[in-house]
Protein backbone atom coordinates (compact mmCIF):
# COMPACT_ATOMS: atom_id res chain seq x y z
CA UNK A 1 0.00 0.00 0.00
CA UNK A 2 1.38 3.19 -0.56
CA UNK A 3 2.01 5.87 2.21
CA UNK A 4 -0.51 8.88 1.32
CA UNK A 5 2.04 12.23 0.85
CA UNK A 6 3.26 13.71 3.99
CA UNK A 7 2.30 17.31 4.92
CA UNK A 8 3.36 19.10 7.15
CA UNK A 9 1.98 21.28 9.93
CA UNK A 10 4.00 24.33 11.84
CA UNK A 11 2.92 24.59 15.84
CA UNK A 12 3.55 27.96 17.42
CA UNK A 13 3.30 29.38 20.76
CA UNK A 14 3.35 33.23 20.22
CA UNK A 15 4.40 34.02 23.86
CA UNK A 16 3.46 37.19 25.75
CA UNK A 17 6.85 38.40 25.91
CA UNK A 18 7.50 41.43 23.40
CA UNK A 19 9.59 39.68 20.83
CA UNK A 20 8.13 39.33 17.67
CA UNK A 21 6.52 35.98 17.14
CA UNK A 22 9.43 33.75 15.51
CA UNK A 23 7.79 31.96 12.50
CA UNK A 24 10.32 30.12 11.23
CA UNK A 25 8.69 26.68 11.57
CA UNK A 26 5.65 28.10 9.03
CA UNK A 27 8.02 29.09 6.55
CA UNK A 28 10.12 26.28 6.69
CA UNK A 29 6.48 24.27 6.19
CA UNK A 30 5.64 25.67 3.46
CA UNK A 31 9.21 25.47 1.64
CA UNK A 32 8.71 21.38 2.34
CA UNK A 33 4.89 21.22 1.16
CA UNK A 34 6.00 23.14 -1.94
CA UNK A 35 9.03 20.85 -2.93
CA UNK A 36 6.43 17.97 -1.99
CA UNK A 37 3.36 19.48 -3.67
CA UNK A 38 1.82 19.12 -0.66
CA UNK A 39 0.45 20.63 1.85
CA UNK A 40 1.38 23.05 4.77
CA UNK A 41 -0.62 24.00 8.05
CA UNK A 42 0.15 25.54 11.03
CA UNK A 43 -1.59 25.79 14.68
CA UNK A 44 -0.75 29.07 16.62
CA UNK A 45 -1.33 29.09 20.70
CA UNK A 46 -0.34 32.12 22.74
CA UNK A 47 -0.69 35.70 23.91
CA UNK A 48 0.16 37.00 20.79
CA UNK A 49 -1.76 35.14 18.68
CA UNK A 50 -3.05 37.54 16.36
CA UNK A 51 0.63 39.43 15.73
CA UNK A 52 1.84 35.71 14.66
CA UNK A 53 -1.36 35.11 12.14
CA UNK A 54 -0.66 38.60 10.80
CA UNK A 55 3.24 37.56 10.08
CA UNK A 56 2.37 33.98 8.89
CA UNK A 57 -0.85 35.10 6.37
CA UNK A 58 1.64 36.49 3.35
CA UNK A 59 3.22 32.41 3.94
CA UNK A 60 0.24 31.16 1.88
CA UNK A 61 0.28 28.14 4.25
CA UNK A 62 -3.22 26.19 3.12
CA UNK A 63 -4.74 26.63 6.51
CA UNK A 64 -4.05 27.83 9.57
CA UNK A 65 -5.87 27.04 13.27
CA UNK A 66 -5.83 29.91 15.81
CA UNK A 67 -6.86 28.87 19.33
CA UNK A 68 -9.31 31.50 20.43
CA UNK A 69 -10.61 30.14 23.86
CA UNK A 70 -7.76 31.35 26.11
CA UNK A 71 -6.55 30.56 29.70
CA UNK A 72 -5.01 34.11 30.37
CA UNK A 73 -2.98 31.95 33.10
CA UNK A 74 0.72 32.92 33.14
CA UNK A 75 3.76 31.69 33.13
CA UNK A 76 2.98 29.74 30.21
CA UNK A 77 3.74 26.34 30.78
CA UNK A 78 5.02 23.54 28.14
CA UNK A 79 1.96 20.97 29.04
CA UNK A 80 -0.16 23.51 28.73
CA UNK A 81 0.61 24.74 25.47
CA UNK A 82 0.79 21.13 24.61
CA UNK A 83 -2.50 20.08 26.12
CA UNK A 84 -3.73 22.89 23.68
CA UNK A 85 -2.18 21.96 20.33
CA UNK A 86 -3.28 18.45 20.93
CA UNK A 87 -6.89 19.48 21.23
CA UNK A 88 -6.71 21.77 18.53
CA UNK A 89 -5.24 18.48 16.19
CA UNK A 90 -8.30 16.54 17.09
CA UNK A 91 -10.65 19.87 16.87
CA UNK A 92 -9.69 21.47 13.85
CA UNK A 93 -11.55 20.82 10.44
CA UNK A 94 -10.54 18.14 8.62
CA UNK A 95 -7.89 17.49 11.75
CA UNK A 96 -4.97 15.39 11.88
CA UNK A 97 -5.65 11.94 13.11
CA UNK A 98 -2.58 10.71 15.37
CA UNK A 99 -1.35 8.36 13.00
CA UNK A 100 -1.70 10.81 9.62
CA UNK A 101 1.86 10.82 8.00
CA UNK A 102 2.65 14.50 9.21
CA UNK A 103 5.50 16.24 10.11
CA UNK A 104 5.52 18.38 13.34
CA UNK A 105 7.53 21.46 12.98
CA UNK A 106 8.85 23.96 15.75
CA UNK A 107 10.96 26.51 15.93
CA UNK A 108 14.34 25.70 17.39
CA UNK A 109 14.23 26.91 20.91
CA UNK A 110 14.44 24.94 24.51
CA UNK A 111 10.25 26.09 24.79
CA UNK A 112 9.14 24.63 21.27
CA UNK A 113 12.06 21.72 21.42
CA UNK A 114 9.81 20.48 24.46
CA UNK A 115 7.06 20.73 23.05
CA UNK A 116 7.93 18.79 19.91
CA UNK A 117 9.37 16.21 22.04
CA UNK A 118 6.46 15.64 24.67
CA UNK A 119 4.00 15.53 21.15
CA UNK A 120 6.18 12.86 19.65
CA UNK A 121 5.96 10.86 22.51
CA UNK A 122 2.13 11.50 22.69
CA UNK A 123 1.83 10.36 19.14
CA UNK A 124 3.90 7.93 18.79
CA UNK A 125 5.77 10.09 16.64
CA UNK A 126 9.47 9.69 15.60
CA UNK A 127 11.40 12.93 17.16
CA UNK A 128 13.88 13.93 14.86
CA UNK A 129 15.52 16.67 17.18
CA UNK A 130 17.04 19.72 16.35
CA UNK A 131 17.17 19.79 12.16
CA UNK A 132 19.92 21.72 10.46
CA UNK A 133 18.40 20.70 6.61
CA UNK A 134 15.52 18.69 5.50
CA UNK A 135 14.36 17.87 2.20
CA UNK A 136 11.81 15.63 0.29
CA UNK A 137 12.87 13.32 -2.41
CA UNK A 138 10.93 12.88 -5.50
CA UNK A 139 9.90 9.69 -4.04
CA UNK A 140 8.46 11.67 -1.00
CA UNK A 141 10.83 10.75 1.55
CA UNK A 142 11.90 13.69 3.84
CA UNK A 143 15.05 13.50 4.68
CA UNK A 144 16.58 15.48 7.44
CA UNK A 145 20.21 16.18 8.75
CA UNK A 146 21.30 17.43 12.40
CA UNK A 147 24.62 17.16 13.81
CA UNK A 148 25.73 14.32 16.09
CA UNK A 149 28.70 13.98 18.67
CA UNK A 150 28.80 17.61 19.58
CA UNK A 151 29.21 18.81 15.63
CA UNK A 152 31.79 15.53 14.52
CA UNK A 153 29.16 14.11 12.65
CA UNK A 154 26.43 15.07 10.66
CA UNK A 155 23.35 12.19 10.61
CA UNK A 156 21.12 11.81 7.67
CA UNK A 157 17.44 10.35 9.30
CA UNK A 158 14.53 9.45 6.11
CA UNK A 159 10.62 9.76 7.31
CA UNK A 160 8.14 7.68 5.44
CA UNK A 161 5.63 7.81 6.72
CA UNK A 162 4.91 9.93 9.83
CA UNK A 163 3.75 11.15 11.98
CA UNK A 164 7.01 12.92 13.02
CA UNK A 165 8.20 15.67 14.82
CA UNK A 166 11.09 18.36 14.34
CA UNK A 167 12.85 21.96 15.61
CA UNK A 168 14.24 23.91 12.65
CA UNK A 169 16.07 26.86 12.10
CA UNK A 170 15.55 29.60 9.50
CA UNK A 171 16.60 28.34 5.83
CA UNK A 172 16.44 24.48 7.17
CA UNK A 173 14.51 23.79 3.55
CA UNK A 174 15.88 26.51 1.76
CA UNK A 175 13.83 29.61 0.42
CA UNK A 176 10.28 29.79 -0.14
CA UNK A 177 9.85 31.01 -3.79
CA UNK A 178 8.13 34.27 -3.39
CA UNK A 179 7.48 34.38 -7.04
CA UNK A 180 4.44 32.14 -5.99
CA UNK A 181 3.62 33.28 -3.08
CA UNK A 182 0.88 33.50 -1.92
CA UNK A 183 0.11 30.10 -3.35
CA UNK A 184 -2.60 29.29 -1.57
CA UNK A 185 -5.49 31.40 0.20
CA UNK A 186 -5.43 30.51 3.52
CA UNK A 187 -7.94 29.25 5.10
CA UNK A 188 -8.39 30.20 9.57
CA UNK A 189 -9.66 28.30 11.61
CA UNK A 190 -10.61 29.55 15.03
CA UNK A 191 -11.21 26.98 17.59
CA UNK A 192 -12.10 27.39 20.79
CA UNK A 193 -10.32 25.03 23.47
CA UNK A 194 -9.65 25.68 27.08
CA UNK A 195 -6.75 23.97 29.27
CA UNK A 196 -8.34 21.44 31.42
CA UNK A 197 -7.75 21.18 35.23
CA UNK A 198 -4.96 19.27 36.05
CA UNK A 199 -4.17 18.46 32.32
CA UNK A 200 -0.95 19.93 32.67
CA UNK A 201 2.03 19.24 35.11
CA UNK A 202 2.36 21.81 37.94
CA UNK A 203 6.03 23.42 37.48
CA UNK A 204 7.11 24.92 40.86
CA UNK A 205 9.52 27.86 39.55
CA UNK A 206 12.23 28.68 42.21
CA UNK A 207 13.93 31.88 42.03
CA UNK A 208 17.28 32.22 41.54
CA UNK A 209 17.42 35.78 42.83
CA UNK A 210 19.06 36.81 39.30
CA UNK A 211 19.03 40.42 38.74
CA UNK A 212 20.74 40.78 35.32
CA UNK A 213 18.59 40.38 32.13
CA UNK A 214 18.16 36.93 30.94
CA UNK A 215 20.46 35.50 27.89
CA UNK A 216 17.13 34.33 26.01
CA UNK A 217 16.04 36.70 23.71
CA UNK A 218 18.81 39.36 24.47
CA UNK A 219 19.72 41.56 21.23
CA UNK A 220 23.56 41.24 22.39
CA UNK A 221 24.84 37.97 24.20
CA UNK A 222 28.13 38.82 26.26
CA UNK A 223 29.70 35.63 26.64
CA UNK A 224 32.38 34.82 28.88
CA UNK A 225 34.38 31.19 28.80
CA UNK A 226 37.31 29.33 30.66
CA UNK A 227 39.67 31.48 29.46
CA UNK A 228 37.50 34.74 31.90
CA UNK A 229 38.77 32.24 34.79
CA UNK A 230 37.57 34.81 37.78
CA UNK A 231 34.38 36.31 39.09
CA UNK A 232 36.31 39.73 38.30
CA UNK A 233 36.15 39.00 34.39
CA UNK A 234 32.79 38.11 35.02
CA UNK A 235 32.05 40.99 36.52
CA UNK A 236 33.24 43.26 33.86
CA UNK A 237 31.28 41.07 31.83
CA UNK A 238 27.92 42.27 33.71
CA UNK A 239 28.56 45.61 33.48
CA UNK A 240 29.16 45.57 29.64
CA UNK A 241 26.06 43.68 28.82
CA UNK A 242 24.29 46.51 31.02
CA UNK A 243 26.09 49.20 29.17
CA UNK A 244 25.15 47.52 26.01
CA UNK A 245 21.49 46.47 26.88
CA UNK A 246 22.48 42.87 26.19
CA UNK A 247 22.66 39.73 28.32
CA UNK A 248 25.67 38.07 29.99
CA UNK A 249 26.26 33.86 28.35
CA UNK A 250 28.80 31.85 29.41
CA UNK A 251 30.31 28.75 28.11
CA UNK A 252 30.08 24.80 30.04
CA UNK A 253 33.22 25.29 31.53
CA UNK A 254 32.50 28.83 32.81
CA UNK A 255 29.32 27.43 34.35
CA UNK A 256 30.92 24.62 35.86
CA UNK A 257 33.33 26.28 37.38
CA UNK A 258 30.10 28.60 39.25
CA UNK A 259 31.29 31.91 37.58
CA UNK A 260 27.78 31.75 35.66
CA UNK A 261 24.49 30.16 36.69
CA UNK A 262 23.93 27.22 34.31
CA UNK A 263 20.84 29.35 33.11
CA UNK A 264 23.21 31.30 30.92
CA UNK A 265 25.15 28.38 29.51
CA UNK A 266 25.19 28.45 25.83
CA UNK A 267 25.82 25.45 23.58
CA UNK A 268 24.89 21.99 23.04
CA UNK A 269 23.48 20.90 26.05
CA UNK A 270 22.61 24.79 27.03
CA UNK A 271 20.66 27.58 25.68
CA UNK A 272 20.35 28.37 21.76
CA UNK A 273 20.71 32.32 21.43
CA UNK A 274 20.37 34.57 18.24
CA UNK A 275 21.36 37.73 19.35
CA UNK A 276 22.42 40.14 16.42
CA UNK A 277 26.07 40.43 18.38
CA UNK A 278 27.68 37.59 20.71
CA UNK A 279 30.80 39.06 21.71
CA UNK A 280 32.85 35.78 23.05
CA UNK A 281 35.68 36.40 25.50
CA UNK A 282 38.12 33.23 26.53
CA UNK A 283 35.67 30.89 24.55
CA UNK A 284 37.92 28.52 22.08
CA UNK A 285 34.84 28.08 19.76
CA UNK A 286 34.45 23.88 19.88
CA UNK A 287 31.51 23.06 18.51
CA UNK A 288 29.42 22.38 21.05
CA UNK A 289 29.49 26.06 22.17
CA UNK A 290 29.07 26.95 18.86
CA UNK A 291 26.11 24.80 18.21
CA UNK A 292 24.26 27.20 20.87
CA UNK A 293 24.31 30.20 18.71
CA UNK A 294 22.51 31.41 15.77
CA UNK A 295 24.08 31.16 12.03
CA UNK A 296 23.18 34.76 11.78
CA UNK A 297 24.30 35.69 14.83
CA UNK A 298 27.79 38.22 14.07
CA UNK A 299 30.20 36.67 16.67
CA UNK A 300 32.89 39.15 17.89
CA UNK A 301 35.88 37.08 19.56
CA UNK A 302 38.37 38.29 21.91
CA UNK A 303 41.10 35.16 22.73
CA UNK A 304 44.85 35.21 23.88
CA UNK A 305 45.13 32.56 21.44
CA UNK A 306 45.34 33.70 17.66
CA UNK A 307 44.72 30.05 16.81
CA UNK A 308 42.06 30.04 18.55
CA UNK A 309 39.11 28.01 16.35
CA UNK A 310 36.68 30.73 17.12
CA UNK A 311 38.33 33.46 15.05
CA UNK A 312 37.47 31.63 11.92
CA UNK A 313 33.51 31.86 13.12
CA UNK A 314 34.08 35.63 13.63
CA UNK A 315 33.34 38.14 11.66
CA UNK A 316 35.70 40.58 14.25
CA UNK A 317 38.96 38.85 16.50
CA UNK A 318 40.80 40.49 18.20
CA UNK A 319 43.89 39.02 20.12
CA UNK A 320 44.49 39.70 23.29
CA UNK A 321 43.96 39.13 26.90
CA UNK A 322 40.95 40.08 27.81
CA UNK A 323 42.03 41.93 31.77
CA UNK A 324 43.63 44.56 28.91
CA UNK A 325 40.69 44.92 26.22
CA UNK A 326 37.49 44.55 28.40
CA UNK A 327 38.40 47.49 30.71
CA UNK A 328 39.19 49.59 27.83
CA UNK A 329 36.02 48.57 26.17
CA UNK A 330 34.42 49.68 29.15
CA UNK A 331 36.38 53.05 29.69
CA UNK A 332 35.01 53.31 26.02
CA UNK A 333 31.56 52.44 26.82
CA UNK A 334 31.22 54.85 30.04
CA UNK A 335 32.61 57.82 27.66
C1 LIG B 1 28.10 16.21 25.23
C2 LIG B 1 28.79 17.52 25.47
C3 LIG B 1 28.01 18.64 25.58
C4 LIG B 1 28.64 19.89 25.78
N1 LIG B 1 27.85 21.01 25.87
C5 LIG B 1 28.46 22.21 25.95
C6 LIG B 1 27.68 23.43 25.97
O1 LIG B 1 26.43 23.41 25.95
N2 LIG B 1 28.34 24.61 26.03
C7 LIG B 1 29.70 24.70 26.09
O2 LIG B 1 30.24 25.83 26.15
N3 LIG B 1 30.45 23.58 26.10
C8 LIG B 1 29.86 22.35 26.05
N4 LIG B 1 30.64 21.23 26.08
C9 LIG B 1 32.08 21.38 26.38
C10 LIG B 1 32.91 21.69 25.17
O3 LIG B 1 33.37 20.49 24.60
C11 LIG B 1 34.15 22.54 25.56
O4 LIG B 1 34.83 21.90 26.61
C12 LIG B 1 33.78 23.93 25.99
O5 LIG B 1 32.93 24.53 25.06
C13 LIG B 1 35.07 24.78 26.09
O6 LIG B 1 34.73 25.96 26.73
P1 LIG B 1 35.69 27.25 26.65
O7 LIG B 1 35.79 27.70 25.25
O8 LIG B 1 35.21 28.20 27.68
O9 LIG B 1 37.07 26.67 27.20
P2 LIG B 1 38.41 26.35 26.44
O10 LIG B 1 38.17 25.47 25.27
O11 LIG B 1 39.36 25.86 27.47
O12 LIG B 1 38.88 27.74 25.87
C14 LIG B 1 39.34 28.78 26.68
C15 LIG B 1 39.88 29.86 25.75
O13 LIG B 1 40.24 30.99 26.50
C16 LIG B 1 41.37 31.58 25.90
N5 LIG B 1 42.05 32.36 26.92
C17 LIG B 1 42.75 31.95 28.01
N6 LIG B 1 43.20 32.99 28.71
C18 LIG B 1 42.75 34.10 28.08
C19 LIG B 1 42.89 35.48 28.33
N7 LIG B 1 43.54 35.94 29.42
N8 LIG B 1 42.32 36.36 27.48
C20 LIG B 1 41.64 35.92 26.39
N9 LIG B 1 41.49 34.60 26.08
C21 LIG B 1 42.04 33.71 26.94
C22 LIG B 1 42.18 30.39 25.43
O14 LIG B 1 43.07 30.79 24.38
C23 LIG B 1 41.08 29.45 24.95
O15 LIG B 1 40.85 29.60 23.57
C24 LIG B 1 30.04 19.99 25.88
C25 LIG B 1 30.80 18.82 25.77
C26 LIG B 1 30.19 17.61 25.56
C27 LIG B 1 31.05 16.38 25.43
Amino acid sequence: MTAEPMRFCALLFAGDDKATPDITALTVARALADQSGTTAHALIVGPQRARALELAMPLGLNDIAVCSGMDARQPWQSGQILALLADMLIARPGGHAAASNVLYLVCADPLHEEIAARLAARLGAVPLGRIQSIGVEPSGVVTAARSAYGGRLRATQCVQPGPATASVRAGAAGTVDSAVAPRNPTTVHDIAVQIADGSAFEIVACSQAEIHAPVDGARIVVSGGRGVGDPAGFALLYDIALQLDGAVGASLPAVDAGLAPVARQVGQSGKYVRPDIYLAVGISGTPQHMAGIDPHTRVVAINADPEAPIFGMSRIGIVGDWKQILPALKRTLDE
